[in-house]
């Protein structure tokens, strides 16, 4: 599919793949095992790529939202611990803070988020709270200096290398997001490692041992955490992951075909075969299609259209399944080399069954989905 871009788009989409070519494609089996050193965060934030959401009187050097996309894409088709960097503290965190931070949140945070000086997390899922964010456990109250924060997190991406955390939390009814320094007295950070996916991207588990917090780092407003602060980071944290399932469908799909077309069986390379060829013209469509619907969320972003939130929900549940389904075939096709760890289509491999989990899993965007089809195009069916 040949996109139009203009030469300024181009040139970042560019900059971006020449990026994951030169500082990442040869160290990918490395930072899975190691993690993704900081060394990679500050290079991608000289190379502008971590302040896209970032306003440019603050450092940023803002995107569009197919831009961005792309970028995620190609830094995601190499190497998805990285990708993991866009989406949670380029996208989630600083996009987050740029929507609902105060001035002086904004002026103290997003300027070194954009360089990559702090490295930001979002911390939002718990040890018994995934799906059903609303529900966070951990607790604040009110304090002589402002909140006490108590309670875990888990799951936390980038969690382990993280400067500062975006976190909510639940006083009775009310949920509030809060930013929590890592320096601030009682807060545990435990890696978590040995994960199926996300294995290079500093997973952690947090302890907030009744953390004090000054007023001043509430995020938006008390009571507002879930209703605003969290729908804008689930959201710009859906359209990420939707097109960091393009990528890793777009790298399985680049690694089958090439496979395909060197390996010979019968006498014949694999890609000569019907059955070989029905699975890379399925992966073509299929990443077509995840690239389409994701280049429609973008779009309307772009226009500030509401309908953009569905549309990215849409492009993501579509995408993570063609990111199942795509690196599936890749991996048949190299047989059992596929199956060999840290070979690129085993990485993606797993890196896909992440997708269909983070972000509002597979089955609670079947649910959003389900509701807006319900009421976009049920109007009269039930009228007998
Ligand atoms: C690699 C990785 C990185 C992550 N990074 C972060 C991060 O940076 N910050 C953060 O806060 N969290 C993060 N998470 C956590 C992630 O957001 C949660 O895993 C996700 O929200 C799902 O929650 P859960 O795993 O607890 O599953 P659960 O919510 O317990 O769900 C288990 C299963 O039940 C299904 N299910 C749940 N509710 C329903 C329902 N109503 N109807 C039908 N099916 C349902 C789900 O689809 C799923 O299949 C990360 C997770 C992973 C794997």
């Amino acid at each position: 599919m040949k996109l139009r871009l203009t030469a300024e788009q181009d040139a970042v989409v560019g900059r971006a793949r020449a990026f994951a070519s030169s500082r990442l494609r040869a160290r990918v089996a490395e930072f899975d095992q190691a993690g993704v050193p900081r060394e990679i965060v500050q290079a991608l934030g000289r190379e502008g790529l971590l302040g896209a959401l970032v306003p440019a009187d603050l450092g940023g050097s803002p995107l569009d939202a197919i831009t961005w996309g792309l970028v995620t894409e190609e830094i995601g088709k190499v190497c998805c611990n990285t990708r993991y960097l866009l989406t949670v503290h380029a996208s989630i965190v600083a996009g987050t803070l740029a929507r609902w931070g105060s001035r002086a949140q904004k002026a103290k945070w997003l300027p070194a988020l954009a360089t990559g000086d702090v490295v930001g997390a979002f911390a939002l899922s718990e040890p018994e709270t995934g799906s059903d964010a609303a529900n966070v456990r951990t607790r604040y109250e009110a304090s002589e200096g402002g909140f006490r924060i108590e309670g875990r997190k888990r799951w936390t991406t980038f969690g382990a290398m993280a400067d500062v955390f975006l976190v909510f939390a639940r006083r009775g009814d009310e949920v509030t997001a809060f930013l929590v320094e890592r320096d601030r007295p009682n807060v545990h950070v435990k890696p978590i490692r040995d994960v199926l996916a996300g294995r290079g991207s500093h997973l952690a588990e947090l302890h907030f041992e009744g953390v004090e917090v000054p007023k001043e780092n509430v995020v938006g407003s008390l009571g507002a955490g879930f209703r605003y602060v969290c729908s804008t980071a689930l959201d710009i944290g859906r359209y990420s992951v939707a097109w960091a399932a393009v990528g890793v469908a777009q790298g399985a799909l680049e690694a089958m075909s090439t496979y395909a077309g060197k390996r010979e069986q019968f006498g014949q390379r694999l890609h000569e075969f019907q059955l070989v060829k029905a699975m890379i013209a399925d992966a073509v469509t299929d990443v077509h299609a995840a690239r389409a619907l994701c280049m429609h969320a973008g779009m309307l972003r772009d226009k500030r259209d509401p309908e953009a939130m569905i549309e990215s929900s849409i492009a993501k549940q579509f995408a993570a399944r063609v990111a199942t389904r795509v690196t599936a075939d890749a991996l048949q096709v190299h047989g059992a080399y596929g199956l060999l760890h840290g070979g690129v289509v085993e990485m993606l491999f797993r890196e896909a069954r992440a997708l269909s989990i983070i972000e509002g899993s597979t089955q609670i965007q079947q649910i959003v989905i389900g509701d807006h089809g319900a009421q976009a195009y049920g109007e009269g069916t039930h009228e007998t």
